[in-house]
């Protein structure tokens, strides 16, 4: 995570360029399906034909209002209505917290998740929640064991770089499904890992606690050694594949997707649709600064 840029990206007269200019709009069609639910499942029905599956993000966070909590419980509950409809579409839905009323209460947020799990198991799909800033991993985490006690169709995302990861592994309630990250925000050193070579140290130890504990693993990374390191690792354990898979982002290294598929492994790609995209956005911009440096040099080439 690149601090410079995250910083840039949060000054009004860059989230302008990058919302209202083309060139901005171009480099947030690399990375978001697009702003209807449509969209997202027309990029899940193409990802299909390459054999690889699909969740679905309906972006927004950290929203303001109690009305906006219950816009998005609806918009969750029609994907999930839609996925069921479509039949033979392997898609999960992935879902913050923070967008489902977290920063109300937990008890508003709970209440709209026991919607959305409704609609989940009508729809035979797993709801997935994404992990968010520190600030919100005990209450995540709280919530996640309350509601997995009654759905087993529910996993969560776990951040490696995070030092208390490690600790929470150990609580989590057994046969877990987990989503594994190296962690997209910015956090302080005391707080989290902050060399490279850290991170992906701990990103191996996360994992392999976590087969050994017998949960259920998405390895969620485009970084070629980890999955190399993944792949050796389950071969010379015999871990059987119906207990992990590869998820990437939509946008992100679809050569790699494409190849891991052919060869056989079970991938999965995270597909953000919806108008609030620009957050998420920002996250990828910060992860690689290249993506900086395209859009930029897109924008000088434009006023020329
Ligand atoms: C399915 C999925 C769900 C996720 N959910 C969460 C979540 O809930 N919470 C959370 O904190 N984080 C989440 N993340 C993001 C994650 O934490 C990382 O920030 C992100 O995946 C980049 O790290 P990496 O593991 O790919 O490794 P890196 O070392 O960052 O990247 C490895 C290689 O991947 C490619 N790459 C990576 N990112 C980009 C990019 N933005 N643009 C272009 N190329 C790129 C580059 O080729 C790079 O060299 C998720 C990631 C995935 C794949």
């Amino acid at each position: 995570m690149n601090a410079p840029v995250l910083r840039l990206t949060q000054a009004r007269w860059f989230r302008w360029l990058a919302t209202q200019t083309p060139p901005g709009r171009a480099l947030a069609s690399r990375f978001v399906a697009g702003e209807r639910l449509d969209d997202a499942i027309e990029a899940a029905r193409s990802l299909a034909k390459n054999e690889i599956r699909a969740m679905l993000d309906h972006l927004g966070e950290n929203v303001t209002a109690p009305e906006q909590a219950s816009e998005a419980v609806n918009a969750y509950v029609g994907a999930l209505d839609r996925i069921r409809e479509e039949g033979d579409l392997d898609c999960m839905v992935s879902v913050k917290l923070s967008q489902l009323g977290l920063d109300f209460s937990s008890e508003l947020c709970i209440s709209h998740m026991e919607r959305v799990m409704a609609a989940a198991s009508s729809a035979g799909s797993v709801v997935m929640i994404d992990m968010e800033s520190s600030a919100y991993v005990d209450r995540t985490l709280a919530i996640f064991r309350d509601l997995r006690a009654r759905h087993d169709r529910l996993g969560l995302c776990l951040q490696c770089s995070l030092r208390r990861t490690q600790g929470d592994i150990r609580a989590l309630p057994a046969g877990s499904i987990i989503r594994l990250v190296k962690g997209a925000y910015l956090e302080p050193p005391e707080i989290a890992l902050t060399s490279r070579r850290e991170v992906d140290a701990a990103f191996a130890r996360c994992f392999v606690r976590l087969i050994d504990l017998g949960h259920t693993v998405h390895v969620a990374t485009h970084d070629p050694t980890l999955i190399e390191g993944t792949k050796r690792f389950v071969q010379r354990r015999g871990v059987p594949w119906s207990r992990l898979e590869f998820q990437m982002l939509f946008g992100v290294r679809r050569d790699l997707q494409r190849r891991l598929a052919r060869s056989g492994y079970p991938v999965r790609v995270y597909i953000p649709y919806g108008a609030e995209w620009y957050p998420y956005l920002t996250r990828r911009l910060a992860e690689r600064p290249a993506n900086m440096w395209f859009f930029l040099s897109n924008l000088v080439r434009r006023g020329r």
